[in-house]
C-alpha cells in the first residue's frame, strides 16, 4: 500500500510487461487488495505463477484497453529474454457476448461477424442462425449448448462454466445467441460468471427480434401519432403463474405498443388479461413467427382474436406478438 500513491485495494490494476519489476508490483498490488491483470506476452516464472494460482490475471495477447476495464494502468519493462515463459500456452483469453439477430443469417452485425472469426471456440445456442457459423476458421470448436447433455435446459451453471474453462486454457470465446444477449438472453448472467472468474468480457449487441419480428412483418413497434412507446415482456409464464412478475392490468394502461416474446402458448391468458384490464377488444395485434427465416408467417386480427387465430392457423414458436394500433397501420405496405 506504501508504495502506492492512490488506494488501489478493490480496484483493477492492468500492468503492461511481464518482467521482474511487473513481478514486484504485482505482489505488492496484491498485497494491497488490488485486481491484477497483468498484459504481456511473455512474463517472469513469478508472474506466470501468481496466474497459475489464480491470483492475478495475464493476458498473453494485446488486449483491447476496453476489454480490461482498468481502474489503473502501469506500464512497465517486458520480460528479459533469459527468464520468461510462453504466453500462448497460459495467457488468460476473452469471452465476447455476441447477438446473432433472428433468422436471417443478415442480420448479424459486422462487429459480431469480425468477433465470430477471431473466435477459438464458438458456445452457441438453438435459436442461433445455423448459416451464421458457416465462416468460421479451420479448426474453431462449436459447443451447443441446446445439445449438450441435459438439451434445452442445460443449467446456466454449466454454460457460465464452459465460458470460463475455455478462457483460462487461453482461448478466445465467443457466446453466440438469437436476437440480442441482453433480451431475455441470461447474457448478464455470464458476464458476471466471467468477471467472477477474472476472465475478460466484450459485448456485440444483437438484432433483437422484439423490434426486427414485428419489422420483417412491416410493423413499427413506434409510429408518430399513434405510440410514444413500447413495451417487451416475457410470456414465458401465463399472468395468474406465481412466477409471473408482469403486472398486465397496468401494461394495459401504458399506452405502448405491447411486444411478447415466449408467448405462443400462453397468449391465450395473457390477451384475456389485457382485455380484463380494459385494453380495447378492438386493438390490432399480429404474431409474427420464423422471423427473418424464409418459413416466416404472419397472423393478424386484435387482441381479443389473435390467440385464436395463432392457434387455428398452427403458429409455432418461436413467434413474437405484437399488440397495438401500430399492428394496423394504414397506407404502410
Ligand atoms: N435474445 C432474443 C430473445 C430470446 S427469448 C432476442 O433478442 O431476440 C426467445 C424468444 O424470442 C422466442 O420465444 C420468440 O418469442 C422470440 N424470437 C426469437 N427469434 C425469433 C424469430 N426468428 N421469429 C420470431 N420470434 C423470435
Amino acid at each position: 500500500m506504501s508504495r502506492h500513491e492512490v488506494p488501489v485495494a478493490g480496484r483493477r490494476v492492468v500492468l503492461l510487461g511481464g518482467g521482474p519489476a511487473a513481478a514486484a508490483e504485482a505482489t505488492a498490488l496484491l498485497a494491497a487488495g488490488a485486481h491484477v491483470t497483468v498484459v504481456a506476452p511473455e512474463v517472469v516464472a513469478s508472474v506466470a505463477d501468481l496466474a497459475d494460482r489464480g491470483l492475478l490475471v495475464w493476458h498473453g495477447r494485446e488486449a483491447h484497453p476496453d476489454d480490461l476495464d482498468a481502474d489503473v494502468v502501469l506500464r512497465l519493462p517486458s520480460a528479459p529474454a533469459t527468464d520468461r515463459v510462453a504466453g500462448r500456452a497460459q495467457r488468460v483469453g476473452t469471452v465476447t457476448l455476441v447477438g446473432a439477430g433472428p433468422g436471417d443469417p443478415g442480420l448479424l452485425t459486422i462487429a459480431g461477424r469480425d468477433a465470430l472469426l477471431a473466435a477459438d471456440v464458438v458456445v452457441t445456442d438453438r435459436l442461433v442462425p445455423q448459416a451464421t457459423l458457416r465462416d468460421l476458421r479451420a479448426g474453431v470448436e462449436v459447443v451447443d449448448v441446446a445439445k449438450v447433455p441435459g438439451g434445452r435446459s442445460t443449467p446456466q451453471e454449466t454454460i457460465n462454466a464452459l465460458l470460463v474453462e475455455h478462457a483460462r486454457a487461453g482461448r478466445d470465446v465467443v457466446r453466440l445467441k438469437g436476437g440480442d444477449s441482453f433480451v431475455f438472453g441470461r447474457g448478464g448472467e455470464e458476464l458476471v460468471a466471467c468477471a467472477k472468474a477474472g476472465v475478460p468480457t466484450r459485448v456485440v449487441p444483437g438484432v433483437t427480434s422484439s423490434v426486427a419480428g414485428p419489422a420483417l412483418a412491416g410493423i413499427p413497434v413506434t409510429h408518430r401519432g399513434l405510440t410514444q412507446g413500447f413495451t417487451v415482456v416475457s410470456g414465458h409464464v401465463p399472468p395468474d403463474h406465481p412466477d409471473c412478475t408482469v403486472d398486465y392490468a397496468a401494461l394495459a394502461r401504458t399506452g405502448t405498443t405491447i411486444v411478447v416474446l415466449m408467448g405462443v402458448r400462453t397468449l391465450g391468458p395473457i390477451t384475456d388479461a389485457l382485455v380484463a384490464a380494459g385494453l380495447p377488444a378492438s386493438t390490432p395485434a399480429a404474431i409474427v413467427a420464423d422471423a427473418g427465416l424464409p418459413s416466416q408467417r404472419a397472423v393478424r386480427g386484435s387482441v381479443a382474436t389473435i390467440a385464436g387465430l395463432a392457434d387455428e392457423t398452427g403458429i409455432r414458436p418461436p413467434a413474437v406478438t405484437v399488440i397495438g394500433e401500430v399492428a394496423d397501420v394504414e397506407g404502410l405496405p
